[in-house]
């Protein structure tokens, strides 16, 4: 049987899709390697301004092809760094690069605000705010042009602290969003402790907004509590110009999804942009 399982482990790299036990296990093995082997990288997908139909930033959204069992999705990956603590060091590689492509669009002249996703075990460990810092000097980027995004998929277990470093960081300008609200894991409370600029409406809200009643009027009563609280609400998840329509008809602030745009590479941003201008 020792043997038999080796040898599985061993067909991972023919077999991606085989033995999801086996994949688990490569997929943890692989993790530190991830960052020095320059398997990962950033994908960015536009946010929309509802009100002026404008450009609204990007969001970065992290990428790793193994070279053994390429593409490993971040929903897949991500569970497992921050078990292993690995999501400290992929975190700190994430915010640096955001930065450093930050600095070369305003550096072109299409300054782009960026949204980076945070997870809560980068607040636990209490060094998210120098990280932040850092990465901010080391590219020369201003605070104002970076937002952190919180997802509460691991459970916030020092809220104070958390609530406290996010203050700081919005003290210094940074946008700090609260992912995926409405989704299995946020919680009404969170709403209520920590310091938020903007709330992210998880996709299972908007998947019926524009044809089930009482989906859009929560999301409705969602804006009008949120704005009034100074938070500006973006919707996810928007597949479908009807969302889109019921969204602004709605007064949300912005949207993101696959019918505004999907997470792209810079340079297919940078084409699309320049498409746009000369239309
Ligand atoms: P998220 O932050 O809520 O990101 C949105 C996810 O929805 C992304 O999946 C995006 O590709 C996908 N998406 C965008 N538009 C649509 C749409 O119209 N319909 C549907 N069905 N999906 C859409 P992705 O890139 O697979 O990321 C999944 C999650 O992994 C993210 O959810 C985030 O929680 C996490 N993640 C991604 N990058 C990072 C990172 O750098 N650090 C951390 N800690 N987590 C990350
Ligand atoms: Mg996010
Ligand atoms: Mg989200
Ligand atoms: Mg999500």
């Amino acid at each position: 049987a020792k043997q038999e399982g080796k040898s599985r482990i061993g067909h991972v790299g023919a077999c991606p899709e085989k033995a999801p036990f086996a994949r688990q296990a490569h997929i943890r093995r692989r993790i530190p390697t991830a960052v020095g082997d320059s398997a990962l990288s950033l994908q960015y997908q536009p946010v929309l301004d509802l009100a002026t139909g404008e450009d609204a930033g990007v969001e970065a959204l992290v990428r790793w092809v193994d070279r053994e069992i390429g593409p490993v999705a971040p929903g897949e990956f991500i569970p497992v760094a921050e078990q292993t603590g690995e999501i400290l060091r992929i975190g700190a590689w994430v915010l640096d690069r955001a930065c450093a492509q930050s600095r070369a669009w305003i550096d072109a002249g299409t300054p782009r605000k960026i949204a980076v996703n945070v997870s809560p075990v980068q607040l636990a460990s209490g060094t998210l705010p120098a990280v932040v810092r850092a990465a901010l000097d080391r590219h020369g980027v201003p605070p104002r042009m970076l937002e952190l995004e919180i997802t509460e998929g691991t459970a916030i277990a020092d809220v104070r602290s958390a609530a406290s470093q996010l203050r700081g960081l919005i003290d210094l300008g940074l946008g700090v969003a609260l992912d995926d609200y409405g989704s299995a894991y946020s919680s009404l409370a969170m709403l209520r402790v920590l310091p938020l600029t903007t709330l992210k409406i998880d996709k299972a809200f908007i998947k019926d907004i524009d044809v089930e009643p009482h989906s859009a009027a929560i999301v409705q009563g969602l804006i009008q509590t949120l704005n009034g609280m100074g938070v500006r609400v973006t919707a996810e998840g928007v597949e479908r110009e009807s969302q889109l329509d019921t969204l602004r008809h709605l007064g949300c602030d912005t949207a993101q999804g696959y019918w505004i745009s999907p997470p792209m590479a810079p340079s297919d941003l940078d084409r699309v942009h320049k498409l746009e201008n000369t239309l």
